[in-house]
């Protein structure tokens, strides 16, 4: 088990959970980092009291350090404060629970310094899954995923070997809006597509959930964390969350991990590994659910899907694109701006328009990255007929 952390992304759904795990371990709390929600990061230095707080809104810094002046924490404010926090003195590990890309430099520095990585930050690794993985190989360092998912395999890959993993069965909830079709879809709500039927968690993610995007990223995610092709990554919409994914090995023997559908299970375990402790979380009762179900995902209708597939399977800066647009396609629906089926036209646009580079570099990556940005800022529903 890990002896101190840092939380990056304190104040969002899995930091607040994070927290919570952090003090049902008596685990100390180095440093915490979050954009602006300077309320809340005030109530959490107060209760965890760790040496470093970032913000990454200077102006907000400045606002929180005159809050905490009374207390001997150091605040400190834009992006270079959230790479101060990953790899803050004292912690051997950093919990990545940001949302977007702006995770990916913190997770560098932190991986450098041979920081345990307890990643929920999906999007470091869709970015640039081969460069992270690559820089965690050559440093020996341990990367323990927190996505429910990923969680779920690398502990059921702790029944065989690498080598003998056939493939991995990726579950989905399927999202609210599981069992629709595109058109009914077109125009729904921000508040319809953030109610996640089994989790709750941040905006972001709840709106790639509805999207199927979430998979997506998922898929990709899942091939760099276990070292395989995307044909080997086999996607089962699984209504219940109870099984939260699956692996099968060369003997037809498949191991998964059941558990109750909650964030709080994965997080400890990846601050505990290879260690299990009491969680006091709500126990799975398989007698009362009755039944579990499997259904193949539904591409045509959930087009964010198709797309991320076909990003998983080009590689290179694809990914990397199709997440940049995502981010401000779903911040854009979010704001009320641009409808919910103009997400998925919204980055096969931006995919149609940028350059591919095949074996990225950090510099390929991070201008895939602004480009895509820029376009998608400026998507227009016309732009997707052509
Ligand atoms: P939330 O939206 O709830 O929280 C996001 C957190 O990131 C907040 O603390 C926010 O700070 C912070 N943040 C956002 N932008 C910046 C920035 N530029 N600099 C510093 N901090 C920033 O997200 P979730 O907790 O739901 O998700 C976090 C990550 O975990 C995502 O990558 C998601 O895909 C992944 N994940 C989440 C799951 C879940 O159940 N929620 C499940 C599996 C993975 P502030 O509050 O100040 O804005
Ligand atoms: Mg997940």
């Amino acid at each position: 088990m890990v002896k101190a952390i840092s939380i990056l992304g304190s104040t969002g759904s899995i930091g607040r959970q994070t927290v919570a795990a952090a003090l049902r371990l008596g685990l100390p709390v180095r440093a915490l980092a979050a954009h602006g929600n300077i309320r809340l990061l005030e109530e959490q230095a107060r209760q965890l009291r760790p040496d470093f707080v970032a913000v990454y809104d200077p102006e907000r810094a400045q606002l929180l350090r005159t809050a905490l002046a009374d207390t001997s924490i150091r605040v400190a404010g834009g992006p270079e404060a959230l790479t101060e926090a990953a790899v803050i003195e004292g912690a051997d590990c950093v919990v990545t629970a940001v949302s977007g890309a702006v995770g990916l430099v913190p997770t560098l520095a932190a991986i450098r310094e041979r920081r345990r990585i307890a990643l929920a930050n999906k999007e470091t690794l869709v970015c640039a899954g081969e460069l992270v993985m690559a820089l965690v190989r050559e440093t020996g360092t341990e990367l323990i995923p927190v996505d429910s998912e990923h969680s779920a395999i690398f502990q059921s890959l702790l029944a065989g070997r690498r080598a003998e993993l056939r493939r991995i069965l990726l579950t989905a909830s399927g999202g609210p809006f599981r069992g629709r079709k595109r058109a009914e879809l077109y125009a729904v709500t921000p508040k319809e597509a953030v109610a996640h039927p089994n989790w709750s968690m941040g905006a972001k993610i709840s709106v790639d959930s509805a999207t199927l995007m979430n998979k997506g990223l998922e898929l990709i995610e899942a091939m760099h964390l276990f070292s395989c092709p995307p044909e080997a990554v086999e996607i089962l919409v699984h209504p219940e969350s109870v099984v939260h994914s699956a692996v099968e090995f060369l003997d037809g023997s498949v191991v998964a991990q059941m558990g109750v559908p909650d964030m709080g299970i994965p997080i400890q375990y990846a601050l505990t590994y290879p260690e299990r402790r009491r969680s006091g979380l709500e126990r799975l009762d398989l007698l009362r659910l009755g039944q579990l179900h499997f259904l193949p995902p539904d591409t045509e209708n959930f087009p964010c899907l198709a797309i991320a597939m076909d990003c998983a399977r080009k590689g290179g800066t694809a990914p990397a694109v199709m997440n940049a647009a995502n981010e401000v396609a779903v911040a854009r629906f979010l704001r009320e701006e641009l409808p919910f089926g103009e997400i998925p036209r919204c980055i096969a646009w931006a995919l149609r328009r940028i350059g591919y580079v095949q074996e990225p570099d950090f510099a390929a990556i991070a201008a895939a990255d602004r480009e895509a940005r820029a376009l998608a800022a400026e998507y227009r529903p016309e732009d997707g007929q052509d």
